[in-house]
């Protein structure tokens, strides 16, 4: 296989593929996923309209009616334009591909989202990590001097951070933004679990634009991402969108929820009030430090050294959360649950209680 190592770029070679455990029959908590699903009579008419596609046909290239109800549904204005990607991370990875002249770089507070790095690095281009504080805030004095140092063609913000689930201060978002000579994109992926929104900075700033995505909301499954921001920057990224990214059976489904977004809605403020029980009772659990948050999971630190424990304990009794502990220095003893329903809650809070009352450490 010599020609596999001949040949590869060596930055690929040293990459590791984005981890997605195995989950068969587990309560999954791993992965910001609405644990919801349709009313059985909302099931039907999808299912019965699915029937309808014509699948040997090419879907709309543009998925202009996506677009249309997309606006409708989140009040963006006809002034900016929008961009679809199949998820979000291929708007990521659209971005990076178009700003990759020789020596670009891509900023971004850590711990992040990890596709910013991986991406970067796929395609080509530096990738500069700027710590948060300890209590996971945006430490404003080193970004701004990574940005002054390092001039980043590419900035994510992502509010609510991912892992953190937290907002940072707006006035240094701001001065962030100031301060850019590049794109600065504000990545609201966990946008339906929090009232504040960042529409309002493409007006202000015109290197700014808003990526969103629908997987949080109930829809992960068939992958659509958003991009919003001045056409002058859409029109360039969309040369490089393969034709049709977004397929038929997609944009169907997707235009479908859209026009049922009540039935969505539901689901989310159910999650959000599902979040604040959660997060009180896991505040109640021996050892276990829960942090702020604003999306649809909550950061928590096990007692030291027992995060992977508690983790694989949980695996034990078929619970799957995601164990950040090693991840990053800031993660240390972190672990990363998504709010389920209120059932899937108790279960965890309960198999955390045994957990922490046992102590056995293996
Ligand atoms: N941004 C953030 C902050 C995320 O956490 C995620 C997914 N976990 C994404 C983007 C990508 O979402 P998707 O590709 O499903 O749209």
């Amino acid at each position: 296989m010599s020609r596999v190592k001949k040949l590869v770029r060596q930055e690929i070679q040293d990459l590791s593929a984005y981890p997605v455990p195995n989950s068969d029959g587990m309560l999954k908590l791993d992965a910001m996923e609405n644990p919801y699903t349709w009313p059985a009579i909302a099931k039907e008419t999808w299912s019965e309209m699915l029937k309808t596609l014509p699948i040997n046909r090419y879907p709309d290239p543009q998925g202009e009616h996506v677009k249309d109800e997309m606006r409708k549904v989140m009040g963006i204005s006809d002034d900016y334009e929008i961009l679809l990607g199949n998820g979000s991370d291929e708007i990521i990875q659209l971005l990076a591909m178009a700003l990759a002249k020789p020596g670009a770089t891509i900023l971004a507070p850590e711990p992040g989202f990890v596709m910013y790095k991986m991406i970067a690095t796929f395609c080509g281009l530096n990738y500069v990590g700027v710590p948060l504080t300890q209590e996971f805030e945006l430490n404003e004095t080193a970004m701004l001097a990574a940005i002054e140092e390092h001039n980043p063609e590419l900035i994510f913000l992502a509010q609510p951070n991912n892992p953190t689930g937290n907002l940072w201060a707006q006035d240094s978002i701001q001065k962030i933004i100031e301060a850019a000579q590049g794109v600065v994109v504000m990545d609201e992926a966990y946008t339906a679990f929090t009232d504040a929104d960042h529409l309002a900075l493409l007006d202000k700033y015109e290197h700014v634009l808003i990526m969103r995505t629908l997987s949080k909301v109930g829809l992960a499954g068939l992958r659509l991402g958003m991009l919003v921001g001045r056409s002058e920057w859409l029109n360039e990224l969309d040369k490089i969108r393969l034709p049709y990214n977004i397929n038929i059976l997609t944009q169907a489904s997707v235009l479908f929820a859209l026009e049922h977004y009540d039935m969505l809605l539901v689901q989310t403020e159910q999650l959000r009030v599902d979040r604040l029980v959660l997060m009180q009772e896991l505040a109640s659990i021996n050892g276990l430090q829960v942090f702020p948050s604003e999306a649809n999971f909550v950061l928590v630190r096990a007692p030291q050294g027992m995060a992977r424990n508690w983790f694989e304990e949980l695996k034990n009794k078929k619970i799957l959360i995601k164990c950040l502990d090693g991840g990053h220095e800031l993660l240390k003893d972190c672990l990363r649950i998504t709010v389920g329903t209120s059932e899937q809650n108790e279960l965890l809070v309960s198999a955390l209680n045994e957990i922490s009352t046992s102590g056995s450490v293996h």
